[in-house]
């Protein structure tokens, strides 16, 4: 049940196989971690998207103590819970099947008390955060001293934006209007995007005495190409990213003493629940999963997950940052080659051409995946309850090297 690319219900047992697949592919590529290696992890906005894929990294690839807060709705008698709800269960049941702690917290991480509920959970078993992943994604925010709701928009910042968009069922291309936000919508914004609740929660697990010395804390962002640049990165989604970069510096000066240090990771463009929602998305990221597919270096999620902590976090060099301080791994995505062709083939894109020239199929079927739909080994004539299916019924061992699933060594 898809409305306005936002898929209303989802396959219980095809989220539990999706983050099998994960989970297979990560034991695939665990690497020795030759310049550290985590060992208890918080991922907060941790069941799907980037942050679920950095959860199964760190849980099935390192062996980390690794706990995950998200805001998921359970299943109800007669209707499904949302995705995460799902794999939020199958990663946790997972860890006891490959003895990893694995603990996920549902609620609203923006709030006061989730953030006491970590730190005296954490006390209780004495762990101490080595590594606090940042991977929220909400169009609302309340803040915990007014309790007023600040919400989201993605929107330019001065004069109206049009742009081509794409309708991934049908194929049929219109065009998309952003308007420019008011003063009072970008700050909005920033307020939930930002790096306000980032601090906040560095802040709420150093006095909790829950962080540990010598700690890494990572956001995530997005730039991407020039032709979005009006309603992204110099949008209000933009301005709230460049609030993220700022407060990265500003953690990195506050926490010296405890040798903290925060970053900005900037990643490639994929298909989440949030990235399918924003109207020009899907017609640019179909076309450069077309591109990047024939050159053979496509990642999703986990691919991008597997490398941050390889080649990034955890290599024996010190933490790859750009001019700007960021960790990039959108650099594949950004390629000049890669570029051109993107734009090319965007400037001529038509509905008839479309499916030639664009993976839209791809993007479709990895918006079906999210939502537990088009899963390999899925019965979907079968009856599915709503409660769920153990993830026990799904293959955890990593398959045999140069069987299966494309390898971590192709990128
Ligand atoms: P997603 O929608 O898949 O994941 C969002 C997560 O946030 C979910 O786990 C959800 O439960 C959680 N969440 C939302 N509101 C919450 C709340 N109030 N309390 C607790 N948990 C809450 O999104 P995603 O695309 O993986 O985005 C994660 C980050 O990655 C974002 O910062 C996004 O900008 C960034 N990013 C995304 C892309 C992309 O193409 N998708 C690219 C680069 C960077």
């Amino acid at each position: 049940m898809v409305r306005n690319n936002i898929c209303i219900n989802c396959h219980p047992a095809g989220c539990a196989a999706e983050v099998a697949r994960q989970i297979r592919h990560v034991r695939r590529n665990r690497h020795e971690g030759r310049g550290g290696r985590p060992s208890k992890v918080l991922v907060l906005g941790g069941s799907t998207g980037y942050g679920l894929a950095s959860a199964i990294v760190s849980a099935f690839g390192y062996g980390a103590t690794t706990w995950t807060v998200a805001y998921e709705k359970p299943a109800t008698e007669t209707k499904a819970g949302t995705p995460g709800w799902y794999t939020s269960r199958a990663i946790t049941e997972a860890g006891s099947i490959l003895s990893v702690q694995v603990r996920s917290f549902n609620g609203d991480a923006f709030s006061d008390a989730m953030k006491a509920e970590i730190v005296e959970a954490a006390r209780k078993e004495g762990i101490e955060f080595d590594l606090i992943i940042y991977s929220l994604a909400s169009p609302v925010r309340t803040d915990p001293v007014t309790g007023i709701m600040h919400r989201s928009v993605i929107k330019t910042l001065d004069k109206p934006f049009r742009g081509k968009s794409v309708d991934m069922f049908s194929g049929a291309m219109s065009e998309a209007e952003f308007l420019p936000a008011t003063a009072e919508e970008a700050a909005d914004t920033i307020k939930v995007m930002g790096g306000e609740d980032w601090k906040l929660w560095i802040e709420a697990l150093s006095e909790g005495g829950v962080l540990a010395h010598d700690a890494r804390t990572i956001a995530y962002s997005y730039i991407g190409p020039r032709h979005t640049w009006p309603v992204y990165r110099d949008g209000t989604i933009g301005k709230a990213k460049n609030h993220l970069e700022q407060t990265a510096r500003e953690l990195d000066r506050s926490f010296m003493s405890t040798g903290l240090a925060a970053y900005v990771s900037v990643n490639k463009a994929l298909v989440t629940r949030s990235s399918a929602v924003i109207p020009v998305i899907p017609l640019y990221v179909a076309t450069l999963f077309k591109v990047m597919k024939e050159r053979g270096i496509h990642e999703d999620c986990v691919d991008q997950a597997v490398r941050l902590f390889r080649d990034k976090l955890y290599a024996d060099v010190p933490v790859p940052v750009d001019e700007a301080g960021r960790i990039r791994l959108d650099e594949l995505e950004m390629g000049n080659a890669v570029q051109e062709e993107v734009d090319t083939r965007m400037a001529i894109a038509n509905e008839e051409n479309f499916p030639v020239i664009a993976d839209l199929d791809g993007f479709r079927k990895d918006f079906l995946r999210i939502h537990g739909f088009e899963v390999e080994g899925i019965d979907y004539s079968a009856e599915c309850p709503v409660e769920g299916t153990s993830i026990a019924r799904f293959d955890l061992a990593a398959p045999e090297e140069g069987v299966g699933e494309g390898t971590q060594d192709q990128i």
